[in-house]
């Protein structure tokens, strides 16, 4: 961990926004992230999540939404989509923020509290950090396509920040899933042109989405080739045009953002620099707190290690609880913590809002 202040000259991203002040915030918006606010939100500790993923769910709903768990203890079975949506509908009455669409890059130590800095210029200052990052940061796929990287961040993107700046462009999206089609929808109707490429006839996405899709199609109002985009064209990082290579040859379209949708790896990313012990990747955190080297900075869910561990949702679960308890002591100091039953206590009642 780098030394205190020191982030002040770290660039961020243009952003002069004021840090948001916070008690905890989660790194992490996976099952075991979403369950630590409900874990903090018993104990009054409200959070602030951040994921670099569009959407809440982390490996389960980006890697198996419509695959069935079998072991969630009291749920039979249950899919990705639906452990989430769950966790979302069990954590509300705390309401936490959600900061998606952003990777926390930095975190430092900042007087008696931390300094996390996200990819998009967001600034936190919080009493308590729980790091909930499986895996690592889901990373886009590159497409193979040679000279990509001068294109990236000014007319290639892997995600979509403001609909607007794709307003009256010449679009160009690939793919065949969920992100594609929903993109493609999104777009459609503020592009001046857009064209979808996919490698076959065939769409993995939402049957109803791959209907809207061809009927847009069919209205003349898209474009849809089948084949595969083999180079791009442009100069100093300005996209003037793709060559797409199909079955009837290489055919050469205008196009001025390109947007691949070519799915997501795992990596372990910035978690390695923020100066926590590492074991093969993995945080070495204490079984009776889950915290790291690091006192105030918890290692929660997938992304910790300790003799015995096993990379089950179920673990996460209760690593959140044991990690809240200790985080109490640090955001209310001096404070006596209660032990209490969700099913006997008035108190937690009122906050869940069922009392
Ligand atoms: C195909 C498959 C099937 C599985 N089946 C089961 C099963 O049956 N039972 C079971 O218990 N487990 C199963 N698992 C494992 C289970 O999904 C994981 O244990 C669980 O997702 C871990 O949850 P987590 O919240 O710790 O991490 P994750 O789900 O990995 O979520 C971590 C989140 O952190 C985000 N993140 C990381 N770094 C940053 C950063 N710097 N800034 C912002 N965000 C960041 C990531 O984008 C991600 O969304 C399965 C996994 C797979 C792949």
């Amino acid at each position: 961990m780098s030394a205190e202040g020191a982030m002040g000259s770290l660039p961020v991203n243009g952003s002069t926004a004021a840090p948001i002040e916070a008690d905890a915030v989660i790194i992490g918006a996976g099952p075991v992230g979403l369950f630590a606010v409900f874990e903090l939100g018993l104990l009054d500790i409200k959070a602030q999540l951040v994921d670099i993923l569009d959407k809440p769910g982390g490996q389960c709903a980006e890697l198996y939404p419509e695959k069935p768990i079998y072991d969630i203890p009291g749920l039979p079975v249950v899919t990705g989509q639906e452990l989430t949506d769950r966790l979302m509908q069990q954590i509300k009455p705390f309401a936490p923020t959600f900061h998606l669409g952003q990777r926390v890059d930095a975190l430092e130590r900042h007087g008696g509290r931390f300094r996390l800095l996200t990819d998009t210029g967001t600034v936190f200052v919080t009493k308590v950090v729980v790091v909930a990052a499986g895996g690592g940061s889901f990373t886009p796929k590159r497409p193979p396509l040679a000279g990509i990287e001068a294109y990236e961040g000014k007319s290639v993107f892997y995600a979509v920040r403001r609909i607007e700046d794709f307003r009256g462009k010449d679009v160009l999206i690939v793919g065949g899933g969920d992100s594609a089609l929903d993109w493609v929808l999104n777009l459609q109707p503020v592009a001046k042109r857009l064209t979808l490429v996919h490698r076959r006839d065939e769409f993995r996405g939402a049957p109803h989405s791959v209907e809207k899709m061809r009927s847009l199609v069919a209205d003349k109002k898209m474009d849809l080739r089948i084949g595969q985009v083999s180079a791009l064209h442009g100069e100093n990082g300005v996209l003037m045009g793709a060559t797409i290579r199909a079955k009837e040859g290489d055919v050469r379209i205008d196009c001025t953002r390109l947007l691949p949708f070519f799915g997501l790896t795992m990596k372990l990313g910035p978690v390695a620099n923020w100066g926590l012990n590492l074991n093969e990747n993995l945080i070495p955190v204490d079984t009776a707190k889950f915290e790291t080297s690091e006192a105030g900075i918890f290692a929660v869910g997938d992304i910790n290690t300790y003799p015995g561990k096993l990379k089950l949702i179920l673990s996460g679960f209760h690593e959140a609880a044991l990690m809240a308890q200790a985080a109490y002591h640090i955001v209310f100091p001096g404070k006596k913590l209660l032990f209490q039953y969700t099913t006997s206590s008035s108190s937690l009642q009122r906050k869940l809002g069922v009392s």
